[in-house]
Order: structure tokens, then C-alpha cells, then sequence
């Protein structure tokens, strides 16, 4: 079959009209609730541990989770895996991200800096990794853990060399120039979360209004937020890419 020019452009035209509709920006942004949406899946239905009720996962990232888990408890029958963290909506997040700015208030007078001492350990809401469905954390937030402890450590080797078979990547490695502290116990399911990611990007490239204007958080007009956005959202191992 030979394609005429036109035929070609608009082929052209399509598809990335396509790529760029395929992930809704609601879903890029955790305006949703996950509880009610078909893809989700509550994890304390399934058998991996979980230390909340109600924290919910894409199917496909669960379904490869449950196969890592059973593989790490064999090799490791008494060392804990068990997810703390995993779906986090905008609302959940703006939660977290209004408390905090609260609390900083008191102390920091330049809103700049409040929203940088906040990052360090959590995300504006809407540039979560966490909104998507495909990142959770496992057994502990503390780096102290994976270094320090026995068991910590155990977990971690395994998950470094191991998860990787099952579709995860670590995100927030250690190295990189910007963006979030290193996170031991952060991982992502990179067949999905690679086109959140992709997707995210080409929208801050072409468009990042489109995505600024759905930020309504506390503070969120004070501070340098494209900038901030593209430095936490972007910046992650390039293995997630
Ligand atoms: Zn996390």
C-alpha cells in the first residue's frame, strides 16, 4: 500500500492525536477516585500485605506485584513485604500537601521555601507519582530501614535485583541532579507509569498551563510552580522512562 503525502500527515496527525488523548489529564492528576474506577483493584482483596484497608492499584501492576511477592516470601519466608502505600488522590494529597504548608507557616516566611522543605519528603498535589496507580511503597519510608536493619537490607537486595523481572523500576534512585530524596521503598510499574510519564512531559513541553490551571493547592500561586513541576515530575531514573 503506498501512502500520498496527505495521507501520510494525516495518519501522522492521528496518531499523536491519539498518544496524546490516551491517558485523560484527570488520570495524570489524581482528580479521580480510584475506589470507583474498574481498573482499580483493592489491594486488601488480594493476598499482599497491606498495613491500611481501602489502598487500591491498577489490576496489571497488582497481578505483577502478587507474582514478586510469592517469589520474594519463598526465598524469604519471615523478612516483611508489605505495601504502606500505594493509589494517593489529588484529594488524599492535598490533605497531606495543606497540613504541612500549615505547619511550615509558622516557621518559614518565603513560600518558595516552604514548598521546597515539603517536597523533600512529599508532592505537590497533582505531580504525584503516586495519582497513577502504578507506584507503591513497600514495608517502610524510612532509608534508615534498608541500610540499617537486617531485614531492611535482606528486602532491598532482593528488591533491587528482582523486581525489575516483574516490570518495576525505582524512581527516586540515588544520583540525580534534582527532584525527591532518594526512596529506597518506591517503585513503579514502568509499562504504565513510562506513559504517564511520557505523556506528562510532552503536556509540560507543549502545554503547561493545561495542567497548572487543575492545581488549586494552598500556596500553588506563590511559588515557582512550572519549575517546580518539571523538576519533580521529571526528574527520576531513567530507567523509568
Ligand atoms: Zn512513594
Amino acid at each position: 500500500m503506498v501512502f500520498n503525502l496527505t495521507q501520510t500527515l494525516i495518519l501522522l496527525l492521528c496518531s499523536t492525536f491519539a498518544m496524546a488523548q490516551s491517558i485523560p489529564l484527570n488520570k495524570l492528576t489524581g482528580q479521580f477516585d480510584e475506589k470507583k474506577d474498574d481498573n482499580f483493584i483493592a489491594l486488601d482483596t488480594t493476598e499482599l500485605p497491606v498495613n491500611k484497608k481501602g489502598m487500591y492499584l491498577q489490576k496489571q501492576p497488582t497481578q505483577q506485584l502478587i507474582k514478586a511477592y510469592r517469589d520474594f516470601k519463598k526465598a524469604h519466608p519471615n523478612i516483611p513485604f508489605i505495601v504502606v502505600s500505594a493509589t494517593r488522590n489529588y484529594q488524599y494529597q492535598n490533605g497531606i500537601w495543606q497540613r504541612k504548608w500549615d505547619a511550615l507557616t509558622a516557621k518559614i516566611n518565603d513560600p518558595q521555601k516552604i514548598a521546597e522543605e515539603i517536597l523533600k519528603f512529599s508532592s505537590m498535589p497533582g505531580t504525584s507519582r503516586h495519582h497513577w496507580g502504578t507506584d507503591i511503597d513497600i514495608t517502610s519510608v524510612s532509608s534508615e530501614y534498608f541500610h540499617n536493619d537486617s531485614k531492611g537490607i535482606i528486602l532491598y537486595k532482593w528488591l533491587q535485583e528482582n523486581l525489575p523481572k516483574y516490570g518495576f523500576c525505582r524512581p527516586f534512585n540515588e544520583g540525580r541532579k534534582g527532584g525527591y530524596l532518594p526512596e529506597e521503598w518506591h517503585w513503579s510499574y514502568k509499562p504504565i507509569s513510562s506513559q504517564y510519564i511520557a505523556q506528562y512531559k510532552a503536556l509540560l513541553k507543549t502545554d503547561p498551563n493545561t495542567i497548572m490551571q487543575t492545581l488549586n493547592f494552598v500556596g500553588h500561586d506563590k511559588i515557582k510552580l512550572e519549575k517546580l513541576i518539571k523538576e519533580y515530575v521529571l526528574m527520576v531514573n531513567t530507567d523509568c522512562y
